[in-house]
Formats: C-alpha cells, sequence, structure tokens
C-alpha cells in the first residue's frame, strides 16, 4: 500500500533531501563541511527572515523551546506564556521547570489570543522577562496574529518568544521586521526534512538578556553555539546529514523565492478548508492557519476509529486531536513537501471513509478544492 503522510510532523521529505542524507558522512571539523554549513546557516537566515544568525541544534524542536527559555530567563524571573493549546502547555511546563514564575493566559482551544490579552498582561506584569507565544498552535490548528503581537511588545521590555516549529517556511514571519525577539523551529514540519534539528535565531536585545540569565545549562547554553557560530560551527558533533540536507532545502525555499512558497500553502490550506466544507464539515480553529486543517469530527462518528481507517486501511495518515480533543478533531497537514494533488487525496480519503463509517458526506468537496487549487 502506498503510504502518504498528510500528518503535522513529520512530513514527507523529496527526493533530493533523501538523496543528500545518503550521501557518505564527511568529518564535521573540515573545510568541506564548513563550506555546507556555512550556506545552510545563511539560507536559514532567508527563511526566518533575519539578519541575526540562526543557530542549528540536534534536537527535536523542543530543545530550541527550551534554549529559548533556560537563556532568556532566569529562575524566579516572571514570564508570560500563551496557553491556547498543548504546544503552549509546553511552554509552561519548561519554564516552570526551571523555576521561573509562570503567568498563564489561558486561551480556549480552537481560539487564537487577541493581541489586547497581551496588552493587559504586559500591563499588568511589566517585569516580564519575556511571553512565549505559538505561532502556528498544531494541536488547534491556531494561526496567532504574531505581527500584531510583535508591535505590543517591541514597545515595552518584554521578549517576544516565537514557537514557530510548524509554521517556519510555510505562514509569514518576518522575524526583523516585525520586530520578534526570539524565533524556534524544527527540521520535520514546514521545512521537509526527518526529525532532527532544531533552529534558535535571537534579536540583539535577547542577547542581552541571554548573557544576564543565571539559569543552569550546558547543552543549551546558547553562548557556546553562538561563539561556535562564527566560524561557523557547532559546538557539539553536527548532526553532519542532516545539515547537508537542510542545504538542500534552503537552496530549494531560495530558487522558489519564499513568498512563492508561502502562497503556495496557503492556497492549498484555502483548498483543504473549502473541501471539508463542502462535505458538510466543521473547522475547528476560528482563525486557521496555513499548515493544518483541524476539522470537527462529525456527531456519531468515533473520530479515533475514523483517523485509523484512514490510516490502516487506505494508507493515508492524518492526526487525530490531543488531550482534551482526542476523538473530537481529525487534523489534516499541508506543510512540508505536500503538493496540490495531495490535497486531493486527503479530501477524498476523508469522503470514502466517513461514508463507510455512516455518515452524509455532500457532494462536491473535489470540485471545490479543484477550484481553489487550479483557478
Ligand atoms: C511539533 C511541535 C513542537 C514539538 O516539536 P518536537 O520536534 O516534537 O520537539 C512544538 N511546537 C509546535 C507548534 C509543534 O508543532
Amino acid at each position: 500500500m502506498k503510504n502518504y503522510i498528510l500528518t503535522p510532523g513529520p512530513t514527507p521529505i523529496p527526493d533530493f533531501v533523501r538523496e543528500a542524507l545518503s550521501r557518505p558522512i564527511i568529518h564535521h571539523r573540515t573545510p568541506q563541511f564548513q563550506q555546507i554549513l556555512k550556506e545552510a546557516m545563511e539560507g536559514l537566515k532567508y527563511i526566518f527572515q533575519t539578519k541575526e544568525t540562526v543557530y542549528i541544534i540536534s534536537s527535536s524542536g523542543t530543545g530550541a523551546m527550551e534554549a529559548a527559555v533556560a537563556n532568556v530567563a532566569s529562575p524566579g524571573d516572571k514570564v508570560i506564556v500563551v496557553e491556547g493549546g498543548k504546544f503552549g502547555e509546553r511552554w509552561r511546563e519548561i519554564a516552570a521547570s526551571y523555576g521561573m514564575e509562570v503567568i498563564s493566559i489561558q486561551v480556549p482551544w480552537g481560539q487564537a489570543v487577541a493581541p489586547e490579552e497581551i496588552e493587559s498582561a504586559l500591563k499588568a506584569n511589566p517585569e516580564a522577562k519575556a511571553i512565549f507565544i505559538t505561532h502556528c498552535e498544531t494541536s488547534t490548528g491556531i494561526d496567532t496574529d504574531v505581527e500584531s503581537i510583535a508591535k505590543i511588545t517591541s514597545a515595552s521590555d518584554t521578549l517576544l518568544v516565537v514557537d514557530a516549529i510548524s509554521s517556519m517556511g510555510v505562514s509569514p514571519l518576518l522575524m526583523d521586521e516585525w520586530g520578534v525577539d526570539v524565533v524556534v523551529s524544527g527540521s520535520q514540519k514546514g521545512l521537509m526534512l526527518p526529525p532532527g534539528l532544531a533552529f534558535i535565531a535571537l534579536s540583539k536585545r535577547a542577547w542581552k538578556w541571554v548573557e544576564a540569565s543565571k539559569s543552569g545549562r550546558y547543552y543549551l547554553d546558547l553562548r557556546k553555539y553562538r561563539k561556535a557560530g562564527e566560524k561557523p560551527d557547532t559546538p557539539y558533533t553536527s548532526a553532519v546529514s542532516l545539515i547537508v540536507a537542510l542545504r538542500e532545502v534552503v537552496n530549494y525555499y531560495k530558487s522558489n523565492g519564499i513568498e512563492n512558497m508561502w502562497n503556495r500553502y496557503r492556497r492549498m490550506a484555502e483548498a483543504t478548508r473549502a473541501g471539508v466544507k463542502a462535505m458538510g464539515l466543521e473547522l475547528f480553529a476560528t482563525a486557521p492557519s496555513n499548515g493544518v486543517t483541524a476539522v470537527k469530527v462529525p456527531d456519531g462518528i468515533d473520530g479515533v476509529k475514523f483517523v485509523k481507517t484512514m490510516r490502516d486501511e487506505y494508507g493515508v495518515t492524518m492526526a487525530g486531536g490531543q488531550a482534551q480533543l482526542k476523538g473530537k478533531i481529525f487534523r489534516m497537514a499541508h506543510m512540508g513537501w505536500i503538493e496540490e494533488f495531495d490535497i486531493i487525496v486527503g479530501l477524498s480519503c476523508i469522503e470514502v471513509v466517513l461514508k463507510k463509517m455512516g455518515y452524509k458526506v455532500k457532494d462536491g468537496a473535489i470540485a471545490a478544492a479543484e477550484a481553489v487549487l487550479f483557478a
């Protein structure tokens, strides 16, 4: 059976990445590798839309989240987190584990935080070192208005830290122009690589906090990454094969143009939304992201069984709901190495399995998606 991965990480990887991954290992402290690392790091700046260096950590995305927390604040410091899903919760858990005092802005799952809520939290806690938000809250499919939030934090002494693990390369995020202080991401979502790399970039004012931080840290001490990055090098053994492949991905973005990439994902997201709505289904997120579409499981359908049937009987893997959303939503991703006809496959599988499970699917989903994809 042919397998289609339409999950919000890991995502499918292109042949040019598989080819790069299969090359012989070269030693990481050689001019040959340093040239590759240099090109990969330069390319990441383009994808992050920043002039600052983007550092590469060998870890999953959470490693960069932890690096952000540990380096911008100290135990006992006050920090603010926006919690509107699984990954917002993770910010709180990491900060609490470093002994920080966490002020939590609770947002109902499936809704986006209003910039006004950020404004009032900052007014009430002007001494907060940083505010941690999630660009695409992958667990709910929400897209956060980072640009408006950055306007507010730029005018304050509080840093803005953005988890862009599932939005990088998919949705516009203009780190420098918007005034975002710290951006973290990972390899296995939008960036069409296997899991294993995390990325982090910091503004000049964020580096001041890094120098002042009293948190205990060793592997994730960003001062070591900064020093090594000058060469460029990584402080510990580089994930050589993944970085060789990363260079191919950044070149792919450069040759296509990032705006074109963003537009393509936007169009695929719009087509997915048009398709599921045409079937008679409802979207879960009130401000849906361009990387993943969360859809409410219709009444009377077992959501866990639905996702399992698509995967085990038809080879189409989507994600179910996590935690309180288990069985209540399913998530079809359109990030990474996903193209127009993958959207058609995903929508068709949803129709086929829902019909099989006894749901009366309305006609016209494929036509609605095609009208967006191929207009
Ligand atoms: C996937 C994801 C993470 C976690 O990344 P790992 O690579 O699993 O550590 C964090 N935040 C968001 C928004 C994600 O989508």
